[in-house]
Formats: C-alpha cells, sequence, structure tokens
C-alpha cells in the first residue's frame, strides 16, 4: 500500500517513515526540508521516495498524494513560541498547509485515510486534569488555535467526502533528532555557557512528555483500529515533570551544575503568552485499544536529552545513549 507523509523528514515524521517502511509499505515523504533533514532519512535512504516541497503548492500536494491510500499530514510549523510575535506563520503553514492536504487527498481520489498530528495546544488552559478528548477547545496560542481549525476543516472533509480522519494530539513528544522546544533549548544554552542556564517563566510549568517511540506506536494503533469517520485521540504520558526538573536531568546528562536563572515569562509564570502551563492528557481512549506508553515523562525527558546531546557532541566520552 502506498502511503505518504507530510514533513516525513523532520522528528516526528522521520520515525514514523521508520516504522511504515519496516512494516512494508511503499512510503513518499513530502517535505520543504524548512525544519526537516535528508540524514533523518538515513535509515531508510534507498527504501522511500523524499519529494523535496511546499505542501502549500497545490499542484506538488496533488501530484505525490494522486495513488496513497493512507496520508499521515505531519508538516507544520511546531514552534508554539512563534505565535506570538508571527501569528501569521501557523495560520499559513498549519491552517492553509492542512487545507491543500486535504483538498488535494479529495482530488486524488485515491486516499481513504488522513492522519493529522494535532496537538494538545488545543485546549488551552483546560479546566479538566487530565484532560479528555470531549474537553472544550479553547487555544491560548494562534498555534494551538490552527491545529484546532486544522481539526475543523478535516472534520468536514470527512463528513462530505467520505475520508477517515484520525486526529491525534499530542503531548511534548520528545527523542533523536528533535530540534525544538524545551530540551534542544537548555542544551544549546548550556553548550554556549556551561555556568548558568536561563529558565523561561517561573520553571513551575508542569507538562506531559512522551518518548517518540510510544508516540509512533500509539498514531499506528489508533490508525489501524479508529472506527468511526472522524476520530480524536489524545497521546500523552500518565505523570508530567516540570521545566525546573527538566532543567536538572539536561544539566545531569551533561554533567554540569549551572546556576538556574529564571527569566522573561509572564506574570504569572508562563515561558512566554501563550504558553500553557500545565498540560495532562487523559489517555483512556488509547489505553482502551490496548496501547500504553513505555517510559515516564522523566524517563521520556532523560533518554531524549542523552541522544540529542550525543547527536550535537555535547556528551563527555563514556555516556551510553538510549534507545533509538
Ligand atoms: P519538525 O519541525 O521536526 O517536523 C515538521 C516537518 O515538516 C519538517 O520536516 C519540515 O521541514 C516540514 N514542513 C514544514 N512546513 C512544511 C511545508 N509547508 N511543506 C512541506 N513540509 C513542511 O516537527 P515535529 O516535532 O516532528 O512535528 C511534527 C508534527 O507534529 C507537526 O505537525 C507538529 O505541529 C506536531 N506536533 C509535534 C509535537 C512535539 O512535541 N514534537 C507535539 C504536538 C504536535
Amino acid at each position: 500500500m502506498r502511503v505518504v507523509v507530510t514533513g516525513g523528514a523532520g522528528f516526528i515524521g522521520s520515525h514514523l517513515v521508520e516504522r511504515l517502511v519496516e512494516l512494508g509499505y511503499e512510503v513518499t515523504v513530502l517535505d520543504n526540508l524548512s525544519s526537516g533533514r535528508v540524514e533523518n532519512l538515513s535509515r531508510v535512504r534507498g527504501r522511500v521516495e523524499l519529494v523535496v516541497g511546499d505542501v502549500k503548492d497545490f499542484e506538488t500536494c496533488l501530484r505525490v498524494l494522486r495513488g496513497a491510500e493512507v496520508v499521515y499530514h505531519f508538516a507544520a510549523n511546531p514552534e508554539v513560541r512563534v505565535s506570538v510575535t508571527d501569528p501569521e506563520v501557523h495560520f499559513r503553514e498549519n491552517v492553509v498547509a492542512t487545507f491543500n492536504v486535504a483538498e488535494a487527498s479529495r482530488r486524488a481520489g485515491s486516499v481513504r485515510t488522513l492522519v493529522f498530528a494535532s496537538s494538545s495546544t488545543v485546549y488551552g488552559d483546560a479546566p479538566r486534569l487530565p484532560t479528555p478528548e470531549d474537553c472544550e477547545l479553547r487555544p491560548v496560542s494562534v498555534y494551538g488555535a490552527s491545529k484546532a481549525a486544522a481539526e475543523l476543516i478535516l472534520h468536514s472533509y470527512s463528513h462530505l467526502y467520505g475520508i477517515r480522519v484520525v486526529a491525534l494530539r499530542y503531548a511534548n513528544v520528545v527523542g533523536p533528532r528533535l530540534r525544538h522546544g524545551v530540551i534542544y533549548d537548555f542544551l544549546m544554552k548550556l553548550s554556549r555557557n556551561p555556568e548558568v542556564l536561563e529558565v523561561l517563566g517561573d520553571g513551575t510549568q508542569r507538562k506531559s512528555y512522551l518518548y517518540v517511540s510510544d508516540a509512533v506506536d500509539a498514531t499506528l494503533l489508533a490508525v489501524e483500529r479508529a472506527s468511526r469517520y472522524f476520530e480524536v485521540f489524545n497521546v500523552g504520558n500518565e505523570d508530567w515533570i516540570t521545566v525546573l526538573e527538566i532543567a536538572r536531568v539536561v544539566s545531569e546528562v551533561l554533567g554540569l551544575r549551572p546556576r538556574v536563572v529564571l527569566r522573561g515569562g509572564t506574570p504569572d509564570g508562563r515561558g512566554w503568552p501563550g504558553d500553557v502551563k500545565l498540560m495532562l492528557l487523559s489517555i483512556e481512549r488509547l489505553k482502551s485499544l490496548g496501547w500504553r506508553p513505555r517510559y515516564s515523562s522523566y524517563e521520556a525527558v532523560r533518554l531524549a536529552t542523552r541522544a540529542v546531546a550525543e547527536e550535537l557532541n555535547l556528551l563527555k566520552p563514556g555516556t551510553t545513549r538510549g534507545p533509538a
């Protein structure tokens, strides 16, 4: 079966592509390499087709999607913080891009299932923790709003054109090849100055983290088992971890004892306007299908830190790496 992964040269996308290739799918990656990298696909070189192109270019999108049965739409700008300074980026890269993928799926005629990488940020400051899928969507960042808008566009496409849609609301996904978010940020800061670690906000922000292999397992199970035409799944962990705890883990992995400095942020302790302070998703729906995260938030953060630090040559000799 032929499948397309948009954003397949990125962090989560490339891990998903590897798994799909292992399972025997014929995989085409559509990626403009804005944050993705060709080397992320080095383990499957020669076994996937990489089309370097933009999902916002409709003709390219349609050409690539023709003949595909499943489309995993993972291309996006995943930087929540960009929302504050340049909200249009998320409208373009997440809303317009998703509309293009939906419309190209319809016109291609072959696409039966569209899998969408949504986000926990659609809930905003959720009134219920752990937050179930039926909680109201009140995003507090344009990034979160763009993912919610994209979900709604896809809902109408599933209703009107019979394309099965599986929307996955991921918590923070971490692992090898990660190049954005708090772990990467801390690693870069400590590589520049090992004495001081600047933390945005008051450090008590507490969120759930998921190791990338757990996220890929959940994704494939959801796609296999989703029964309705439009189905949403939270993909997160059962525990959570604070930013200060992450700062400690990253410092420990690097063998450093930096002075932690709280800087910037908002009066109520967020890292930036639009940052969600508390995030813990209810994962009962996915668990009822038989999925369980293998690693806790703490383990995921630790393993991811070690892997990314090794990729960036920041580890002291003798430190061992976690699972890929
Ligand atoms: P990433 O930046 O590593 O991957 C995004 C990929 O999309 C990159 O390869 C990039 O080059 C590509 N891309 C971006 N815009 C494109 C365009 N217009 N046309 C073609 N390709 C384009 O980010 P990631 O962390 O792997 O995120 C993957 C998806 O999962 C995104 O949709 C993101 O919003 C979502 N998500 C990620 C997390 C997380 O914690 N990493 C959490 C929730 C949701």
